[in-house]
């Protein structure tokens, strides 16, 4: 079984709570979503059987933090994905899942190979993108078996009433996963520090662990 890939490099990453570490990125081709913010817009791809990637994966030099699955939506090709998690971990590295949280039956089949999910909470006002509250509660529940946190992107379109649901939900299925903000990087320019301030302390009075984090590979020139 061929996958799509259209681009494996070495990097830091950018977001999240992993920050800084150095990862191998595999990024996979194709989303089922259309975020007004999205800044991954692929149009070409390889394709690799999974040994083939893994070969590849394997060129690096080793110290790295993890293998970061990414998109698009690497969970669109999961059986391809469950392949190459599977030589991967066989062999001692540390799975990162990137993923827009909103097939929870492809998580399923993926999460026992999986050590990290770096989970969106994709709020309708943000995306513009219709909403996910119940794909994303099933995808929670699933992912709550490994260590996850979710992230929320913040634009001046995001809505409150979106950012509490979201907090319901967290509340509801696993209030111990650590919730990141992150300024949509295309307004990343101060006028969304009061939305974030104002969002930060929300969180806090409904006692989830929040924390604003921006994308620094963009600030720091990395690619
Ligand atoms: S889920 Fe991610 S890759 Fe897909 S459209 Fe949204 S921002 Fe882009």
């Amino acid at each position: 079984m061929k996958g799509k890939i259209a681009e494996v490099f070495e990097s830091i990453q950018g977001e999240g709570l992993y920050l800084g570490e150095r990862q191998i990125f595999v990024r996979f081709f194709g989303c089922n979503l259309s975020c007004q913010f999205c800044d991954t817009k692929l149009n070409r791809f390889i394709e690799y059987e999974a040994e083939e990637l893994f070969e590849k994966i394997k060129l690096y030099q080793k110290g790295f933090h993890s293998i970061s699955f990414t998109g698009g939506e690497p969970l669109l090709q999961k059986d391809y994905l469950r392949e190459v998690l599977k030589l991967t971990s066989s062999q001692g590295y540390k799975n990162y899942l990137e993923t827009n949280g909103t097939l929870p039956a492809e998580l399923s089949d993926v999460i026992g190979y999986l050590d990290i999910v770096a989970m969106d909470l994709k709020l309708p006002s943000s995306t513009g993108a219709g909403h996910f509250w119940d794909e994303h509660r099933r995808f929670l529940e699933i992912a709550s078996s490994k260590e996850v946190f979710l992230k929320l992107v913040i634009c001046e379109a995001t809505e409150e009433e979106d950012l509490r649901q979201g907090l319901r939900l967290i509340k509801e299925i696993n209030q111990a996963a650590i919730l990141v903000l992150q300024p949509n990087s295309l307004e990343n320019d101060g006028r969304l520090i009061d939305k974030l301030r104002k969002f930060k302390d929300i969180s806090r009075t409904e006692n989830i662990n929040c924390r604003i984090i921006p994308q620094m590979h963009k600030i720091a020139g990395i690619r």
